[in-house]
């Protein structure tokens, strides 16, 4: 599995300067942090094992008892700093400067004459920190949160971490609910945190699958995992490495990596060596391959059902009528492959390999049902036949097993060059992560099919197993045109006009016979 980096991640400045001051403190057992230095667990146990106090975030109103408060990157109220400080406490202040401008930001807005709205989370320490000293002010998390104001000037700042994307619509209600006022806003999302969202966004766009490491309660960890879920690509949040599970990549050959601000370097790395070190943990035998199928239907991507989008028009135009004909192709019942799989499977004493054919056929079910359910929410009809899945069908029910196994593998390359386009041609949520799914389920058929084309072929001499492969790949590339001229609308929706797809086509064609070839040694 290949693993890519995001550009920009982990520990920004703010934390890293934090982390450094409280390395310097020479006697921690005289020192409170006064809340989660870090939102890091990791990070606060090893300040916790070096004789710091802590306080809970929660429980902030009493009074430190140690003579000493270090005060967190995500910073107090000017109220809070002079409560400790008339309590006789001496403070180490680590509060990140880009923290420290967003309370000057709202309190001269305040000053001004502006009544302030903060955008972010209501109980967020930061936040918390910065409404505490103004008169009066509104936190808005979401647009909901909106309504119209009585005062005539509006001033709006940001917590550091909010998504750009969300801080500009809720500025745009802001707006639509108070025609009249005069509004100003004063950009305080952090730079770091910019620059982690966008490197995020740039990556999900290589990658089947996302891991993001960090705290569960880290703000800004869970706004990349939140980005990553919006843009239709399966992603887990782990804290460490210990978190890693294989089975969450089955058939995921190229997975991202984050991590939000808060997280250490050697996390970082200790996730990555967790990933990289994951076997490839290829099915050889049916035994393998029955488990296998059964193991992937117990950890099936969440499709996000209840997201609101739907397919804007020129979508429509593009790809439904596409989706109808794989839908149609994906709900075969596979009797006859079955009847087929039967029959080889006594010839060669492979009994399993009859069930694993069925649990085959079982997530090309899935996948019908899937593409199904996604186009009646779409309210567009299904079909019941067309010309060039009847052909698709014939032709493989002409003969053995090895004929229909190598058609349903040149159905196979299409739909792992048709899916990933279909994913690029749809901001649907839904429609992606269906996507992703099958191209997950794909690749492991691709390997299902190549494994027993393989084993067909074994005993016939090395000439006749090469004549074999020719034809094999000859029609994969024949059907590649074929379903490409079928459904040039959506590939070309998708970024994939003739030219690009049939690239991507002849590099399929040399996989199957990489996988065919290597195969053999796995068998
Ligand atoms: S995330 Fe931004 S604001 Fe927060 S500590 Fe890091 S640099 Fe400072």
């Amino acid at each position: 599995m290949k693993i890519l980096r995001a550009d920009a991640m982990g520990l920004c400045f703010g934390v890293r300067d934090a982390l450094r001051i409280a390395e310097s403190v020479e006697n921690p057992g005289s020192v409170t942090i006064h809340g989660d230095l870090v939102h890091n667990e990791r990070v606060l146990v090893q300040l916790q094992s070096r004789g710091f106090s802590m306080t809970n975030e929660a429980q902030r109103d009493a009074v430190p008892p140690t003579p000493a408060v270090l005060i967190t990157a995500h910073g107090i109220s000017d109220r809070e700093r002079r409560r400790l400080e008339s309590a006789g406490k001496t403070l180490i202040d680590t509060t990140c400067p880009l923290v420290r401008r967003v309370h000057r930001s709202a309190l001269a807005l305040e000053q001004e004459g502006f009544h302030v709205l903060v955008i972010g989370r209501r109980n967020h320490v930061e936040v918390r920190g910065v409404v505490e000293d103004l008169t009066a002010c509104d936190v808005l998390e979401t647009r909901e949160d909106v309504r119209h104001y009585e005062r005539k000037k509006l001033g709006i700042v940001c917590q550091t971490t909010v998504p750009p994307s969300l801080s500009q619509e809720i500025r745009a209600m802001v707006r639509a609910l108070n025609p009249g006022a005069e509004i100003r806003f004063v950009d305080t999302i952090c730079q770091p945190t910019r620059d982690r969202q966008e490197a995020v966004d740039r990556l999900v766009r290589r990658v089947e699958a996302m891991v993001v490491v960090g705290g569960k309660n880290s703000n800004n960890t869970r706004q990349l995992v939140e980005r990553c879920r919006t843009a239709g690509v399966p992603v887990w949040h782990v804290q460490s490495a210990a978190d890693v599970d294989r089975q969450w990549f089955a058939g995921v050959e190229t997975v991202g990596l984050t991590a939000g601000t808060s997280t250490l370097d050697e996390t970082i790395d200790e996730v990555y060596d967790a990933l990289s070190r994951l076997p490839a943990g290829i099915p050889t035998n049916s035994r393998q391959w029955v488990h296998h199928f059964r193991r992937n239907a117990e950890s099936l991507l969440e499709i996000p059902w209840d997201e609101p989008g739907r397919l804007s028009e020129v979508e429509r135009r593009a790809v439904s009528r596409s989706v109808q004909v794989f839908q149609l192709g994906e709900s075969g019942g596979g009797s006859r492959l079955l009847r087929a799989a039967q029959m080889h499977s006594t010839r060669v004493g492979d009994p399993q390999y009859v069930e694993s054919a069925r649990l085959f056929v079982l997530e090309e079910q899935r996948h019908a049902a899937l593409l199904a359910q996604f186009l009646e929410r779409e309210g567009i009809p299904r079909i019941g036949r067309q010309w060039s899945n009847g052909l698709f069908r014939k032709t493989r029910n002409l003969a053995g097993l090895e004929l229909m196994l190598t058609i349903l593998l040149a159905a196979e390359v299409v739909a792992t060059i048709y899916y990933a386009a279909l994913r690029r041609a749809t901001g649907s949520a839904v429609l992606r992560v269906i996507c992703t799914q099958i191209l997950r389920d794909e690749s492991w058929h691709l390997r299902f099919q190549c494994q027993r084309l393989s084993r067909l072929a074994l005993g016939r001499r090395r000439g006749l197993q090469r004549l074999m492969l020719l034809i094999q790949t000859a029609l994969i590339r024949a059907t590649c045109l074929l379903v490409w001229w079928t459904h040039r609308r959506a590939f070309r929706a998708g970024g994939m006009g003739i030219r690009p797809f049939w690239r991507r086509a002849r590099r399929e064609c040399r996989r199957v016979g990489r996988l065919i070839d290597s195969a053999r040694e796995e068998i």
